[in-house]
C-alpha cells in the first residue's frame, strides 16, 4: 500500500498550536508566544506506548493509567495565523523552522505504522495526495525520513528533562493531576495548559533575562490581539500571567 503527498505551500495549516522541541521553543522565543501543554492519551490509543516513552504516565488507580505528552508549544488561538506565516502562504523562516514543520505531514508524536491518517488532508487544506504527487508512505514506512527521524530523536532525547518535570508537577502541584484526571476523561485526549516558566528551572544552560527580553515583546504583542475578544480571554490571560511571571526576570 502506497500513499502519494505533495506540500503546495497553501499554508492552511499554519495556524493554531504548534508543538516545538524545547530547543525549537528556546530558538524562537522571539517569534512565538510559549506554553507548557500537558496532553493527556488513553491506553487504547494507538499513539499510548510512544507517548508513554516520550512523556510520563500518571497511575489513575491500581488499573488504570494514561500516558502525558509533554509539549512546548507555540501557544496560538486556533483560528490566528503562525506570525511566521507569510502573505502569500509561505514560510518566513522556511531555513529555519521547527522540526515540527519539518516533518510535515508525517509525526514523531505517532508510531511510523500509524501515519497513514496524516495523509488525509483536513478540509480546506491544499495537499496533493493524487499519484501524480511523489510516493512518500509505503507499507507503512516513511520514504523521505530524514525529518522525520530527527523529529523522534530529538522527542527521546528531551524526555529526560520533560519527565522529571512533569512527574515533579504532578506529585508537588494536586491541581495539575486532578487537572490530568479530569482532561484523562475526553475521549480524544484533554490537555492541561501551564506557564512555560515552570520549565525555565530545569534548563541549566538557558539564560533566563535573555529568555525573558525575546519572550516578552511577542506576550505583549499577542495580549495585545486577544485584548476585548471574549472568545480568547482565556488566551489574553494566559499572555498577560506569563507577561507578569517573565517581568520579574
Ligand atoms: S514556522 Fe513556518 S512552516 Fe511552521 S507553522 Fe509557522 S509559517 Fe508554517
Ligand atoms: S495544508 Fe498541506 S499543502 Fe498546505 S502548507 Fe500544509 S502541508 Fe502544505
Amino acid at each position: 500500500m502506497e500513499k502519494h503527498f505533495h506540500c503546495t505551500a497553501c499554508g492552511k495549516c499554519c495556524s493554531g498550536w504548534l508543538p516545538l522541541t524545547l530547543d525549537d521553543a528556546l530558538t524562537h522565543a522571539g517569534r512565538f508566544p510559549l506554553a507548557m501543554i500537558l496532553t493527556t492519551v488513553r491506553q487504547s490509543a494507538r499513539a499510548y506506548k510512544v507517548t508513554a516513552r516520550n512523556g510520563t504516565v500518571l497511575h489513575l488507580s491500581k488499573k488504570k493509567r494514561v500516558a502525558v505528552q509533554i509539549s512546548p508549544t507555540s501557544y496560538i488561538p486556533p483560528a490566528f495565523s503562525c506570525p511566521e506565516l507569510t502573505d502569500d502562504g509561505g514560510c518566513a523562516i522556511h531555513a529555519h523552522k521547527p522540526v515540527r514543520c519539518r516533518a510535515m505531514p508525517f509525526s514523531a508524536y505517532r508510531d511510523e505504522s500509524d501515519q497513514g491518517p496524516l495523509l488525509n488532508p483536513r478540509d480546506g487544506w491544499l495537499c496533493d495526495t493524487s499519484s501524480a504527487a511523489p510516493p512518500v508512505y509505503r507499507d507503512k514506512q516513511v520514504l523521505e525520513r530524514q525529518d522525520f527521524d530527527l523529529e523522534a530523536r530529538r522527542l527521546k532525547e528531551q524526555a529526560s528533562i520533560l519527565r522529571p518535570y512533569a512527574d515533579a508537577l504532578i506529585s508537588a502541584a494536586p491541581n495539575v493531576a486532578v487537572a490530568l484526571e479530569s482532561a484523562s476523561k475526553k475521549a480524544q485526549g484533554g490537555t492541561v495548559v501551564l506557564n512555560f516558566t515552570t520549565i525555565l528551572p530545569r534548563l541549566k544552560d538557558v539564560d533566563t533575562a535573555s529568555f525573558a527580553k525575546q519572550q516578552l515583546p511577542v506576550l505583549r504583542a499577542f495580549a495585545k490581539k486577544t485584548a476585548g475578544d471574549k472568545k480568547l480571554a482565556d488566551y489574553h490571560q494566559y499572555y498577560a500571567q506569563n507577561i507578569k511571571g517573565l517581568e520579574r526576570f
